[in-house]
């Protein structure tokens, strides 16, 4: 302390435009077959990837509720949204870090802040939106032990495990979590009703 006020520097709270749920929608661009919700499967036929067509990002992140840009996606924006990706990706390896595509964009990221102390990357569109995801991203990283991939390995879908026990198994729990408990209890029944397993009480 100085006789006039701290010394130090203080921690300022500036209010970025994309969450942590913004940046795993675009991390989840990428995710096994059964990462819908909605579809029935049965068997591995790989990964979907989202971003290898502009219309099919723009779709997945928008039925995600992610606010999008209204400029035209291009193969550069897409590149970069890839590079993000893994990178939140490959948050889930203790030995990831931040990766040079990730760090490249980081770099090229300037912020402008306002006296409400909102902070927005420079550029428009989606350049802008993947320099607004740089936020959520170092936040990530300092938190980087919550995340988890869902238990089913049919979704591959990433999300944040903030419970206090750390026990969250999927990532949706009406979702993968009801289905594989209703699949876990078929086969249960089918075990017990097929002819020939008496097992003796
Ligand atoms: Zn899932």
């Amino acid at each position: 302390m100085s006789r006039i006020g701290p010394r130090e520097p203080g921690i300022v709270e500036l209010t970025p435009r994309r969450s942590l749920t913004d940046l795993l929608w675009v991390a989840n661009t990428r995710h096994g077959p059964g990462g819908h919700w909605f579809a029935r499967v049965v068997e591995d036929s790989g990964d979907h990837d989202h971003l290898g067509q502009p219309g099919s990002a723009v779709k997945y992140l928008a039925d995600h509720k992610v606010e999008l840009p209204a400029a035209e996606v291009t193969a550069a924006d897409l590149r970069a949204l890839d590079a993000i990706r893994e990178m939140v990706r490959g948050l889930l390896d203790p030995a990831q870090g931040w990766t040079p595509a990730a760090r490249a964009i980081l770099e090229q990221t300037r912020f402008r802040i306002d006296a409400d102390r909102r902070l927005a990357a420079e550029g428009a569109g989606w350049a802008g939106f993947a320099g607004d995801l740089m936020v959520p991203l170092i936040q990530l990283v300092e938190i980087r032990d919550r995340l988890q991939i869902c238990a089913n390995p049919l979704c591959r879908l990433i999300f944040l495990d903030l419970s206090k026990n750390r026990a969250r198994q999927w990532c949706d729990n009406g979702g993968c979590g009801n289905r594989v408990r209703v699949r876990r209890y078929r086969t249960k029944q089918r075990a017990t009703e097929a002819p020939g397993s008496y097992s003796p009480r």
